[in-house]
Parts: C-alpha cells; sequence; structure tokens
C-alpha cells in the first residue's frame, strides 16, 4: 500500500512519543519489536512504501526459519504483527522536517509533528533503475538487483550484467557460481572497478563484455528472454537473448532529510560503527541507511534489534541521570 491510497488525517497535533521509528522495513520493524519489548510503545512511521523494498519481492529464500522461502510481503506483515503484538503503533505518515539539535527531537510529518525522546532512522535505500521499457514489469521475474538474494535461481543460465563499477564486477565474479554465461553491459569502453576486479573478470571463462552499449527494452513472455541494447557511439542496435538482468548501476540511501544534521558519508549513508548510534547522542541508524556493505533482509533486521537495544539502554541512562541529585 502507498501513502496515497491512505487516508490521510490533515489535522496538525504534536505527539509526544519515547521512541519515534523511521521506516517500515525489516530494519525498522524490528526496531519496533525490540523497543515494544521494553514496553517503549514506539511508533513507527511507514514512509510511502508500507514494508520496505521486501514488499516488492516475491520471494525471499535467504530469511532463516523459512526454508521453504516466504513471500516479501508475507514476511513484513508477519514483522508488523509481532511488533504490534507488544505495543508498537505503526502509522502511515512520512517525515519531512527534522530539527535534531536538542532533545526531544522534533520531527515533522505530512499529518503532525512528534517530540521523541530517541529516534531511529531506519529509512532504507533504492537500487538506481535503468528506467526502459520491461524493467517494472520483469523484477521478481529475471530482473534483479542482488546476485547475493538471486543468483540461485540462474543455475546454468545467461544472464545479462549492467554497470562497470566495482559492484557490477564483484556481483558478476558471484554469479559465475552459477550462471552459465554472463554478459557485461557496459556504457562505456572501460570499467571503473578496481584493478583487481577487473582482471578477475577479464579472465573469467564465463565473462564477456559487451561495451560502448546500453540496454534500451527487456522483453519476454512472462519472464525475461531478451534484451534490445544500442551502440551509444553508432547507434546500431540488437539484441541479446538472456534468462535475467542484473542490473548493478548505483545505490541511493534515503537519508536526504538527515544531510543538515547528521554526518553522512560521500555516498549519503549515515556514518556509524557496531554500535549504531550517529554524531547526534539519541539518534540511532538500522538497516540500509546506514549500510552500504551487506544490504540483506537480515542484517537489516538484526541492525534494527542492534539500534534497538542501544536505544533502550541511552534512555535507560538518561532516566538514570534525572534521578541523581545534583551535588556542589
Ligand atoms: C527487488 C529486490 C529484491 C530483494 N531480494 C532480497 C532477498 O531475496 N533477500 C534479502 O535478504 N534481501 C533482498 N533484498 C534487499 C532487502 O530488501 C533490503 O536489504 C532490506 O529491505 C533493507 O531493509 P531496510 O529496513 O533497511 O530498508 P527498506 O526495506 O528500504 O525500507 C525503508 C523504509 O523506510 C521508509 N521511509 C523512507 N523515507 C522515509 C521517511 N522520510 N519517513 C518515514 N519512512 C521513510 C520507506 O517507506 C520504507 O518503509 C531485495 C531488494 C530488492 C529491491
Amino acid at each position: 500500500m502507498t501513502l496515497s491510497e491512505v487516508p490521510s488525517n490533515s489535522s496538525e497535533q504534536v505527539k509526544k512519543v519515547k521512541v519515534l521509528i523511521l521506516g517500515s522495513g525489516p530494519a525498522g520493524l524490528s526496531a519496533a519489536l525490540y523497543t515494544a519489548r521494553a514496553n517503549l510503545e514506539p511508533v513507527v512511521l511507514t514512509g510511502m512504501d508500507l514494508g520496505g523494498q521486501v514488499s516488492l519481492t516475491n520471494t525471499i529464500e535467504n530469511y532463516p526459519g523459512f526454508p521453504e522461502g516466504v513471500g516479501g510481503q508475507e514476511l513484513v506483515d508477519l514483522f508488523q504483527k509481532q511488533a504490534e503484538r507488544f505495543g508498537a503503533s505503526v502509522e502511515y505518515d512520512t517525515a519531512t522536517e527534522v530539527e535534531l539539535s536538542e532533545r526531544p527531537f522534533k520531527i515533522k510529518t505530512y499529518n503532525s509533528e512528534y517530540l521523541a525522546d530517541v529516534l531511529i532512522i531506519s529509512t532504507g535505500a533504492q537500487p538506481n533503475h535503468l528506467n526502459v521499457p520491461g524493467e517494472k514489469e520483469f523484477t521478481g521475474r529475471g530482473v534483479s538487483y542482488c546476485a547475493t538474494c538471486d543468483g540461485w535461481f540462474f543455475k546454468d543460465k545467461n544472464v545479462v550484467v549492467v554497470g562497470g563499477g566495482d559492484s557490477a564486477i564483484e556481483e558478476s565474479l558471484f554469479l559465475t557460481r552459477y550462471a552459465k554465461n554472463i554478459n557485461i553491459v557496459h556504457r562505456r569502453d572501460s570499467l571503473r572497478a578496481g584493478v583487481i576486479l577487473q582482471q578477475r573478470a577479464f579472465n573469467h571463462p564465463k565473462i564477456q563484455f559487451t561495451w560502448d552499449s546500453v540496454i534500451t527494452e527487456i522483453t519476454g513472455e512472462g519472464k525475461v528472454e531478451k534484451v534490445n541494447i544500442q551502440n551509444v557511439n553508432t547507434g546500431e542496435t540488437s539484441e541479446i537473448p538472456t534468462d535475467g538482468v542484473f542490473i548493478f548501476i548505483g545505490h541511493k540511501p534515503s537519508t536526504q532529510l538527515f544531510a543538515d544534521s547528521i554526518d553522512l558519508d560521500e555516498n549519503g549513508y549515515i556514518k556509524t560503527g557496531l554500535s549504531l548510534s550517529t554524531n547526534v547522542p539519541g539518534v540511532y541508524v538500522s538497516g540500509e541507511a546506514g549500510d552500504p556493505t551487506y544490504r540483506q533482509v537480515i542484517t537489516s533486521a538484526g541492525m534494527g534489534a542492534a539500534a534497538a537495544m542501544q536505544a533502550i539502554r541511552f534512555l535507560e541512562s538518561q532516566e538514570v541521570d534525572q534521578t541523581v541529585p545534583v551535588t556542589t
């Protein structure tokens, strides 16, 4: 469900909460479960995509506990139900402005305003898209943005990889475990990936390259069967028969809202470490908003749990501080 489908409550109101969680993907809902079980009555703002990226995924086969796999939507529904069972509230709303210079933090949304003692940012990220015909239609049916997630489905198949950076080459090398042949389509005549990765790719018998070319369309009957490509120098068009298309042309964290108040790295990910804290005490990050490396359901959920545990400790330490008499 998207926010536009949800009836909007236009009345302005300020709500005081102990824990506000931005994002309803695996990270946000796991943080909600843990803080709810600590009786902190967390509020989760869903953002525009209830359930996050997982809800766009047909089947998740690498989340433990589901030996036969589980539907992406089904999995986040279960996450949500479990968090709500312990007292989390899920609000169909999106943060539009944050004021983090003092506590309680002020967060404005489309429908109201929140004052939060602790903020857990779980706003996730989005893979960049090619935006060509067929891409959306075949996502989950041959079009993928994650070799770790979907490589298994392409045993002895032919796949096309799009991109020329480190991710594209690393993921192509990973795909060689399964696929029969990997054709890397790149819009330039050389790669941006590191030299060692390039050498590995050039020397791999399963990998070939289509240079100076872009994909203009992905087609098939019910599943991916071929891509149409165009040479950017000559304009010449041709097609590549394929069973799958893996797109690795960058990944964008949804963190623009925090650019003025929280330290981000050069790619926009929130700077953090094992503690999941940020440079603002009381503000934590979990999931892909702070993770350029692992980007999985299980790792995002794990970060949500860890950020929640840190937030619980932070609130406990604040309570202790408040009851300690000031001595002179
Ligand atoms: C097509 C596809 C297939 C995948 N397949 C797999 C797989 O098989 N296995 C696997 O482990 N991983 C898979 N992944 C990766 C996995 O989905 C992500 O790693 C995971 O969803 C990240 O979780 P997250 O909670 O950090 O962020 P997301 O899932 O990105 O969720 C972000 C949430 O933040 C909300 N949000 C954004 N901005 C705001 C705001 N301003 N205010 C409030 N809320 C906001 C969004 O609405 C959303 O609810 C796949 C990803 C894609 C795209």
